[in-house]
């Protein structure tokens, strides 16, 4: 997500930073590359230009100042900028003094409407509240079917009523009460391009179920139409935030950049694939700072802490810091990582992860035969991988389904990493685990 404009930013700033002086000549240079650069992210015009303005005048201004490193100054000045026009700060969930807690979810057919609010559901209950979801989406015959499915796997009720979606709604609410859950989820119809059929009818649900937040879901893949998609909800409902999904596939972003700076309102979560947990808050801070190739580290503390059992993460660290670790421990972490997301989305969040890497085609397949094949021996064989010959080499290779090469290839790489954690912890490493919870 972001790739290309994150690509082209990084770029200026690794420039920047190493300015020792800067002249205007060279703020009007670094002006027209950010100002393409944002045009070819599919930022909305009327953004680029006020966003560019303001960056413009920091920087005519670091120019003029006696500061020491102006270059670091102008990257500040991008940073604030991308931060503000994400949104600023983090929504935080005001849960209604009376419970429950209404959530309605609007956005167009097939914006991941239905599959967000699964995962908001999944979201709720990882701040410890029960929450139930109904199904007002009786458009789309499939979808209630679909949410009770989400609802199965989120371990979350669900309540629909087949007869009408506005008293499904008002009844859905009247449900959660009876049940004690404290907050309830509404999914509503969308179509395939705004109707006025459909405003009318979400604007009925709306008033049905007075909801504490309406999120609308967008897109993000849609590209521009996500502004106007974005202006025709807010003008009927009043939108309190915004749900961007599909961060995962190859959108060039502009839409997200520009949604809170025409309709006034944040992204609240970002949905970034189809599993239930590919699912975040959305931080405007951290966000700029990935787009600036400055790193994700909050984010990803946050994942590995809810994907490694700390006691787990930290035993396993001792033991490899006395090379102890074995092809066991291996896995295990392995199949920690893997929680924690995709490969991929985990390197773009590590600080200083040079580009080439970030955008090498990683692929979390690469992972399953290594899987495989350790599944594939013995407890010894793990403890002592040393001991694999020919005979074990080939009863191994043949449980996993590959070469024997690559049976050998694993155990020499294990034993060269093996090897260098134990210089590393004799020569004084620390013996922390990284899941630790603070
Ligand atoms: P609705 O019509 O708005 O309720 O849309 P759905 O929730 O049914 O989603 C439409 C399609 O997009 C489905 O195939 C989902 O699996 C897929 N989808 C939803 N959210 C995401 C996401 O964040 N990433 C990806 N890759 N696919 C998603």
């Amino acid at each position: 997500m972001f790739d290309n404009l994150s690509n082209r930013l990084d770029g200026i700033v690794k420039r920047l930073r190493g300015k020792g002086r800067l002249t205007e000549a060279d703020v009007d240079e670094i002006m027209k590359e950010i100002r393409a650069a944002l045009l070819e992210a599919d930022v909305n015009v009327t953004v680029v230009r006020s966003v560019c303005n303001r960056i413009r005048e920091h920087a005519i201004g670091a120019t003029r100042s006696q500061a020491l490193d102006p270059g670091q100054q102008v990257v500040k000045a991008v940073n604030d900028e991308l931060v503000r026009i994400l949104g600023g700060e983090t929504l935080t969930v005001q849960y209604a003094s009376k419970p429950p807690t209404v959530i309605l979810m609007a956005g167009l057919q097939g914006s991941g409407k239905t599959t967000a609010t699964g995962k908001l559901a999944l979201w709720f209950k990882s701040q410890g509240r029960q929450p139930l979801l109904v199904g007002a989406d009786l458009q789309r015959p499939a979808a209630v079917e679909q949410l009770r499915t989400l609802g199965r796997q989120v371990d979350v009720p669900v309540y629909s009523d087949p007869e009408d979606p506005i008293l499904t709604a008002y009844e859905g609410v009247e449900e959660a009460k009876r049940l004690g859950r404290d907050v309830v989820i509404v999914d509503t119809a969308g179509r395939l391009s705004i109707d006025a059929e459909m405003m009318e009818q979400v604007r009925l649900i709306s008033g049905a179920v007075s909801p504490d937040y309406t999120f609308l879901v967008i897109d993000a893949m849609t590209g521009q139409d996500a502004v106007q998609t974005a202006e025709a909800f807010h003008e009927t409902l009043q939108i309190d935030g915004v749900i961007l999904s599909k961060l995962d596939g190859d959108a060039r972003g502009g839409a997200a950049l520009s949604v809170k700076e025409v309709i006034g309102r944040p992204i609240a979560f970002a949905s970034t694939g189809e599993k239930l947990d590919a699912f975040e808050q959305f931080h405007p801070d951290r966000m700029a700072s990935r787009i600036l190739g400055m790193g994700d580290v909050l984010t990803l503390i946050e994942q590995a802490e809810r994907a490694f059992e700390a006691d787990q993460a930290e035993q396993a660290a001792a033991r490899m810091m006395e090379g102890e670790f074995t092809l066991d421990d291996f896995l295990e972490q392995m199949q920690a990582i893997k929680k924690m997301g995709s490969l991929k989305s985990i390197m773009s969040m590590m600080p200083g992860m040079p580009k080439e890497l970030k955008n090498a085609e990683i692929d979390d397949e690469m992972l399953v035969p290594i899987e495989a094949m350790i599944s594939s021996m013995t407890a010894e064989e793990r403890a002592r991988p040393q001991i694999i010959n020919g005979s074990r080499r080939g009863r191994i290779a043949k449980g996993a389904g590959v070469e024997p090469g690559e049976v050998n290839r694993l155990v020499k790489q294990f034993g060269d990493m093996q090897k260098m954690m134990k210089k590393m912890g004799m020569t004084g490493g620390g013996k922390k685990g990284k899941g630790k919870r603070g």
